[in-house]
């Protein structure tokens, strides 16, 4: 909202901004009806953003990195979401490449962390599978070590890039362990993968330029250095690390696109008339924005304080999980009663408010549920 600056923004940041809404205005505004038509994104958005510098922003310069922080990276996903897009999984591929920041050794990091931030390599995460998604001790996926590879089997669903990615990060099963101590992180570069194979990119409600797919592993073959940190049986460990981000990643984009629906609704409202007057001179109008406008104020200020923590490496689990179920709630509340105000043009698809209003619901569910957010919130209710 112009009347609300995060603290954290800049000088530096405002331009990077302007440059971030030229990048949207250009190479993504123009194409987003045909992606949805074909359900992903061209390959070559990849390139691009990585040589406009929006890919890798917080990734440490000696790994080709811009060696920013996650205020850059949350300018980019703001702007996304004020711009209405939900087709490109940018935040996906930053995860994956966060992976290796984090945990990955400096050989992991010396090869791949470069070709993410060019977008010579697309990033996914395959967690999901058709049997548990909650629940991810429960994956069934297993990599054996056979000599000095991982023979991998298993299949994953739900996964976001699933069709354009080429730099995989597997939640499988390794060694005899099992529950928490027995799983491990895979990196997989599939392109020519033999027992590699992408299946379906499933239909959606939302998000329709997103490729969400099926991909499934039949003896698929990884060099064994490809272990994320190069020890089997940390990949819990490594998950918890990481999963605040992601959530983190969501939140942010949940309240921008509760603002962005703000921001249509009150434009809409002040030109439409009904009964001789517009319909934002109604009481009930006024007063129902003024709630919205209130919480999303609110959800601002709370990501803010997140963000710099993020920045600060505190932020913990629990205060993640308290952002991401907060911020998705309170998107989709404000998108449904945001709508409202449109009337039957609000369940058309050419208005944005119908879009953001389809693009919302899912935010809720992946990236651990929010039923599943309250959980780990619920952990540090000591008496
Ligand atoms: C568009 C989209 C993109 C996605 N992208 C990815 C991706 O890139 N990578 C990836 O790995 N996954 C991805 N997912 C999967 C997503 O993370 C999972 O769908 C999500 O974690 C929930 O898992 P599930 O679907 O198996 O539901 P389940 O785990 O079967 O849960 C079903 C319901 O039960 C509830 N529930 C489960 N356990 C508990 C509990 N202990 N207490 C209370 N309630 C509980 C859940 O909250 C949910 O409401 C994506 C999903 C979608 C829809």
């Amino acid at each position: 909202m112009a009347d609300y600056v995060s603290p954290w923004m800049d000088e530096e940041l405002e331009l990077f901004r302007d440059n971030v809404r030229k990048f949207i205005a250009r190479e993504i505004k123009p194409h987003e009806e045909r992606w949805a038509d074909q359900q992903h994104v061209d390959r070559e958005l990849w390139s691009k953003a990585g040589q406009a510098g929006l890919l890798g922003t917080d990734v440490p310069e000696e790994y080709g990195g811009a060696g920013g922080s996650f205020a850059h990276e949350s300018v980019v996903y703001e702007e996304l979401a004020y711009a209405g897009n939900t087709s490109w999984a940018k935040a996906v591929h930053e995860i994956a490449a966060h992976y290796i920041v984090g945990c990955g050794t400096q050989e992991q990091k010396r090869d791949w962390l470069p070709r993410l931030v060019s977008g010579e390599l697309v990033g996914a995460i395959a967690m999901t599978e058709p049997g548990t998604g909650s629940d991810l001790q429960a994956v069934r996926t297993r990599a054996e070590l056979r000599g000095d590879e991982y023979v991998v089997n298993g299949a994953k669903t739900f996964i976001s890039n699933g069709h354009v990615h080429d730099l995989l990060l597997i939640v499988c099963k390794t060694g005899k362990n099992e529950g928490a101590k027995g799983i491990s992180l895979l990196l997989a570069e599939t392109g020519k993968l033999e027992g590699y194979r992408r299946g379906r990119i499933l239909s959606k409600i939302g998000q329709k330029g997103q490729d969400t797919s099926e991909l499934f592993f039949e003896d698929m073959r990884v060099p064994a250095e490809n272990l994320l940190g190069g020890r089997e049986g940390q990949g819990f460990y490594q998950l918890m690390n990481q999963l605040p981000r992601e959530r983190l990643m969501i939140a942010v984009g949940g309240i921008a696109a509760a603002e962005a629906a703000l921001r249509h609704t009150i434009e809409y409202c002040s030109a439409r008339q009904a009964f001789g007057q517009s319909v934002l001179s109604f009481q009930n109008t006024r007063f129902r924005l003024a709630e919205c406008k209130t919480e999303a104020r609110i959800g601002r200020v709370f990501i803010d304080h997140c963000i710099a923590q993020l920045n600060r490496g505190e932020l913990d689990a629990e205060t993640a999980s308290m952002a991401k179920w907060w911020a998705t709630q309170k998107q989709c509340e404000i998108v449904d009663a945001c709508l409202q105000f449109f009337g039957g043009y609000g369940y058309m698809l050419e208005y944005p408010i119908a879009r953001l209003y389809a693009d919302a619901r899912v935010q809720k569910i992946y990236g651990g549920s929010n039923e599943i957010m309250k959980e780990l919130i619920a952990r540090g209710l000591h008496a």
